[in-house]
């Protein structure tokens, strides 16, 4: 059998299945960041993401977007869970016939991120490789009670998302602003049962909140702000690479989050979550509805 025949989420659950973990390990494999032991008060979070040039990147794009992105992704993680970014290794891969501008102008923008969202950068590993590889590893921590995870959607919470969606391809994939200030406000101020950030897009993330929460959900159309670079509706639920939150919360909060909302980042309540039944079911603009497959991007 071939890894693609598989598909990439099998793949992780087959590696979950014969996983050691402690007891120090509150979630292992299956978050947008590993939870584990730390404090009295405190959850540490673990994550890493990893971009190849032609993969996540093009030779060329700008290389200090390229550091942006690098380290935004891992932050988007860890505001995903609720928790606060800390401390970074970065291991890099480089052809030896790069040119020096493009190292330097690489961890600029690295740095301009760790400066903005207060990580240090305290090691990592350089390798001579035929492509361009950028590893992250980010520690985050979070206060336990306002640690979220992707399993805790409720029947009849309302499910929201920041910003626009699709079309991140274009540019935006490469310059986004993690959601750290707007999670943290939320997890704060609110009960947020579940939370996840757009890797994969809104159906496939989404997905995955309902696939761990063992719950249905139903999607409104009109109710989902979608990009202007997006070509359409059906596609910019699909696209990946958004880094904006879904997250749900139960339904008697949602007057409240919607008028208190303090960002300029949109905010869209684009559906509920529904008990038991699986998948989604999608409310069209002109008001017919039918089920849809939570299908998104999967890298094989
Ligand atoms: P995200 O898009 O939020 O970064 P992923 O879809 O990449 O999340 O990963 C989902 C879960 O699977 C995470 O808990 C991640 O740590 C885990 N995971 C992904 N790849 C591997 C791997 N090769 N080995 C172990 N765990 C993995
Ligand atoms: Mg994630």
């Amino acid at each position: 059998m071939k890894l693609k025949d598989l598909g990439e989420f099998n793949f992780i659950n087959r590696i979950s299945e014969s996983i050691r973990s402690s007891g120090r390990v509150v979630k292992g494999i299956g978050d947008d960041a590993a939870v584990l032991e730390h404090t009295k008060n405190k959850y540490l979070l673990f994550t890493t993401d990893m971009l190849i040039e032609g993969k996540h990147f093009h030779k060329r794009d700008k290389a200090e977007l390229v550091g942006r992105k690098s380290l935004s992704c891992s932050i988007s993680d860890i505001a995903a869970m609720g928790g606060v970014p800390r401390f970074a290794v970065i291991s890099i891969g480089f052809p030896g016939y790069l040119d020096l501008k493009y190292a330097d102008k690489l961890y600029k923008g690295i740095k301009k991120v760790a400066e903005r969202f207060k990580v240090d950068l305290v090691g990592g590993d350089t390798v001579s490789s035929g492509k361009i590889v950028i590893n992250i590893a980010l520690t985050g921590e979070v206060e336990k009670e306002n640690l979220i995870l992707r399993s805790g959607a409720k029947e009849n919470d309302a499910i929201f998302i920041t910003g626009n969606i699709g079309g991140s391809i274009k540019s935006r994939h490469l310059n986004f602003t993690p959601r750290l200030k707007e999670a943290r406000i939320l997890v704060k101020n609110f009960k947020i049962n579940s939370m996840i950030d757009i890797s994969d897009g809104l159906l496939a993330d989404l997905g995955h909140i309902l696939e761990e929460s063992d719950k249905g959900a139903v999607i409104c159309e009109k109710a989902v702000s979608v990009s202007k670079d997006a070509t359409g509706f059906d596609s910019a639920i699909r696209d990946g690479e958004d880094f904006e939150l879904i997250f749900t919360l139960p339904e008697r909060y949602a007057d409240k989050l919607e008028s208190m909302w303090p960002f300029k980042t949109r905010l869209s309540r684009i559906g509920r979550v529904l008990n038991g039944s699986k998948g989604f079911t999608l409310v069209r603009k002109n008001g017919k509805s039918g089920k849809i497959n939570p299908a998104g991007f999967t890298h094989f």
